[in-house]
């Protein structure tokens, strides 16, 4: 083996393309819901890796699928199909509204795959000039050009542009919007259940069922971005459930590998019919090594011991920050569904959210923000009772140190 040479934080800025800006440390281990960096110092992990790391680090049965798999095959491309991509999607399909499964490798492949196929049905059975796909404002959904520019925050098409046509952007959780921009020429209309990247704001159920009726009622195909809620994350398989509302495509990814890049397109019979052989494809997309890997978080997640405890969490977690927004006044509201939640910063720490992230991973916590007023948390959907209480109360201890700094400077 040749002898690994030691880096640190500063070479990044010398080798890496400056998209990213990433904490100054650099985690080298992590078990359960725990992660070390280069110094050995510990820290209670609450991000989850963005709402990916469902069984935390290194989960005995990722780890055991990992390896196993990686002795038997690694890659073979879609000129051959695989055993544990058929039995994934075997999985997936009894999990859900789902009869046909399409792979990829994240979240924004799986929704440009949705994209995609929603205008391809939409031409076979109406014609071209049904191409529009509406969207909400502040909703996410992916990097590529197309998924981006479907994507509702502006500031990420800057300087992109031309970006795709027959895009609409409508309000989130307001139907009279969504009426205004609807019409017999959309043939989807995309939505996150609960809007994560834009600020963890849950949709209300009347909208939910408002949007699946006027999608019924321009025959527009109802698109869940599940990236980010699905996978067990809000105390169901899919959030989907928790509304009873279901879509004709759903994007999934992120907590799906659990840590292993893999995602994938659900969606019924009918629809998955139009992406005849030659029309979409992968390289990767249904590799051996992820979908081994998905198929153990899949059996880990999908069961109602894993997914009670998601919700036993979520009262644990919200009573956690509900008491220190108490103590310390640095939050207007928490909310969110199972162990994807936010706290948004009152009033005097507006724009501020990252600033209780760094003091959190400081006070040895890893968080999240969600845009600049919200500190996000997406901890290991198994996270034990203690790490999560522990993890709290250094959370608590990074916000008194915001605080206190930001009243010593007034
Ligand atoms: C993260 C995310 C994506 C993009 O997933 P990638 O794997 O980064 O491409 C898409 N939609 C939602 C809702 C997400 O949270």
């Amino acid at each position: 083996m040749t002898q690994m040479q030691t880096v640190t934080r500063q070479d990044f800025d010398a080798v890496m393309v400056p998209n990213y800006n990433p904490a100054a440390v650099i985690p080298v281990r992590g078990q359960g819901s725990r992660v070390w960096d280069q110094d050995n110092r510990e820290y209670i992990d609450l991000a989850g890796g963005i709402a990916v790391s469902a069984l935390g680090h290194c989960h005995p049965a990722m780890v055991q699928a990992l390896q196993a798999q990686s002795e038997r095959l690694w890659h073979l491309s879609n000129v051959m199909t695989n055993e544990p991509a058929i039995r994934l999607a075997q999985k997936l399909v009894a999990a859900t509204f789902a009869d046909r499964v399409y792979f990829c490798n994240s979240g924004a492949e799986a929704n440009e795959a949705a994209f995609k196929l929603a205008r391809r049905y939409a031409s076979d059975h109406f014609g071209p000039e049904k191409h529009e796909i509406i969207s909400f404002q502040q909703a996410f959904h992916g990097r590529t050009l197309f998924t981006v520019s479907v994507g509702g925050q502006p500031k990420y098409t800057e300087g992109f542009g031309p970006v795709p046509g027959g895009l609409h952007h409508a309000l989130y959780n307001d139907l009279d919007s969504l009426r205004e921009v609807i019409s017999d020429r959309t043939c989807a209309v995309v939505m996150e259940p609960m809007q994560g990247e834009g600020g963890i704001v849950p949709a209300t159920p009347e909208f939910i069922r408002g949007v699946r009726e006027l999608c019924d009622q321009h025959n527009a195909l109802l698109i869940f971005d599940e990236v980010q809620t699905g996978m067990g994350r809000t105390g169901h398989l899919y959030a989907y459930e928790a509304y009873g509302v279901k879509p004709d495509i759903l994007s999934s990814a992120k907590g799906l590998g659990g840590g292993f890049p893999v995602g994938a397109m659900l969606t019924t019979e009918k629809v998955a019919a139009s992406f005849v052989v030659g029309t979409h494809g992968s390289t990767y997309g249904g590799n051996p090594l992820a979908c081994a890997v998905a198929e153990a978080v899949l059996e880990q997640v999908n069961t109602p011991t894993l997914l009670s405890g998601v919700q036993a969490r979520n009262k644990q977690l919200r009573a956690g920050l509900e008491a220190i927004a108490a103590e310390t006044g640095a939050f207007r509201e928490v909310r969110g569904m199972g162990l994807l939640m936010g706290a948004e910063v009152a009033e005097p720490f507006a724009g501020q959210a990252r600033a209780f992230l760094n003091a959190a991973l400081d006070a040895g916590v890893m968080v999240l923000v969600a845009g600049l007023n919200v500190v996000r948390f997406a901890p290991a959907l198994n996270i034990p009772e203690a790490d999560l209480d522990l993890g709290l109360q250094r959370f608590a201890e990074g916000v008194r140190k915001v605080v206190a700094q930001a009243s010593a400077a007034a």
